[in-house]
Order: C-alpha cells, then sequence, then structure tokens
C-alpha cells in the first residue's frame, strides 16, 4: 500500500518554514497572536510546543477533531490581545487535524505511549466516518456533547450531494471548513481605523509509528488590508 501523505515534513520544519515565510510581510513573533485551532489530542502537543517555542503563547481555538467554535466572542477576545503598537493587529492561525497512520499504510489508528493496542486518531472524525457509513436515526442534540454535536452538523452542511468520503477526505473537509469559519469571522474584526491582518498555516498532523509526528501542508496564505498573498503553490 502506498505511504499515506508522502509530502508531510518534520514538524520543527513546518513551523521554521512559517517564521521565515512570514518576516517577509511583517509579521514577527513580537507583533502577533498566533491562534491555534487543533483537536484536544495530547497527541497534538508537540506541534502545539513547536508552534509556541517560535511564535509564544497561543489563544486557543482547539475542539473535538480542530474544528474552531469560540465564535466572534473568542475572536473578540483574542483581538483585544494582539500586539498592535505600531496600528495593526496581526494573528497567525494554526488550522491543523490530525491522523494517525500504522506500519501497514492504514489510516486512523495510532499506537500511544502506555497503550498497548491501536487507538484512534482522530477518535472523533473516525466516530463520524463510521456513521456516515452507516447512519442511524438522527439523534437528539446532547447538551453534554456540543463539540460533537457541531462537527456533525458542520460535516453534514459540506456533504450535501457528495459521495461519503473516507477518513483522509473527511480530515481535508473538516480542515477547510476550519479555516473557512476562521478566516469569515478574522475578516470580520478589522475597521479602516484598526486594521487586522492574518496569516493562515493549515495542513494535516500526521502521527506515524514510533511516535514520529509529521505535518502534510495544505493551505498558506496571508491576508493583509483584504489582500490575499498565497504562500503555498
Ligand atoms: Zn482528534
Amino acid at each position: 500500500m502506498a505511504e499515506p501523505y508522502p509530502d508531510a515534513i518534520p514538524v520543527d520544519d513546518f513551523v521554521t518554514w512559517t517564521d521565515w515565510v512570514l518576516s517577509r510581510f511583517g509579521f514577527r513573533p513580537s507583533n502577533v497572536l498566533p491562534l491555534l485551532s487543533v483537536c484536544r489530542d495530547e497527541l497534538m502537543l508537540p506541534l502545539v510546543d513547536a508552534v509556541h517555542g517560535t511564535w509564544g503563547p497561543s489563544f486557543d481555538a482547539s475542539s473535538l477533531a480542530g474544528l474552531p467554535f469560540l465564535g466572534r466572542t473568542g475572536l473578540a477576545a483574542a483581538l483585544g490581545h494582539a500586539p498592535g503598537e505600531d496600528g495593526r493587529h496581526r494573528f497567525v492561525l494554526f488550522v491543523l487535524p490530525h491522523v494517525g497512520v500504522d506500519g501497514e499504510g492504514g489510516v486512523g489508528v495510532v499506537r500511544r505511549p502506555g497503550v498497548r493496542r491501536d487507538t484512534a486518531a482522530c477518535g472523533a472524525l473516525v466516530v463520524i466516518s463510521e456513521e456516515l457509513a452507516a447512519p442511524g436515526p438522527a439523534g437528539e442534540d446532547d447538551p453534554d456533547d456540543l463539540e460533537m454535536g457541531l462537527l456533525r452538523a458542520h460535516v453534514a452542511a459540506r456533504l450535501v450531494d457528495v459521495p461519503v468520503p473516507g477518513l483522509p477526505v473527511l480530515t481535508d473537509l473538516v480542515r477547510r471548513e476550519a479555516v473557512a469559519v476562521l478566516d469569515r469571522l478574522v475578516a470580520e474584526l478589522g475597521t479602516p481605523a484598526a486594521p487586522v491582518d492574518h496569516a493562515v498555516f493549515s495542513g494535516v498532523l500526521v502521527h506515524r509509528p514510533d511516535g514520529v509526528d509529521e505535518v502534510a501542508p495544505r493551505e498558506a496564505f496571508v491576508t493583509i488590508d483584504h489582500h490575499r498573498v498565497r504562500l503555498l503553490a
């Protein structure tokens, strides 16, 4: 079986590249607020640590699977924390769902330290994937399971009249949805007197066997004064 995500690169190389590519647009660790929209899974921590090591402490938009549910209120709070001494506020958004890959090229499983069996990654997306493959009656909204309900709703809205996707396609669908939500809400924040610029780095965090993490970059751009420059071919 072909190796999944053959274009993935080491996490540190990915984060170093974000710093390098943004420096020519005036984004520096001292004048940005990083914002992370990743899964709640503890397996995300090496990536989170790498981002913090380069860009400093982040505002957290994480949820199950990595969809951002902080909403306008959360982003308005983040804006209040973003540096703006030169009259501009800048966000660097990291949007990365994740997937485990086993030694045979299977996707959706990972071996965690101290756990002697394969476990799901991303667990929430594996559940959604199973539900899509064998749909049952629609359940009631569960106030004790809000993130999963919102995740289901976002996926369903993007799956109208298209075939049921496999896990890699579903993962990228959620990634694109997360980018779209954040891009839209951040674009609402700026005013002519107090502009907000933002960069987005998005991909899939791939957990390979033996604890090796890589990032498959999928989308990167910077938006300054509503003018977008793509950073990834
Ligand atoms: Zn997850």
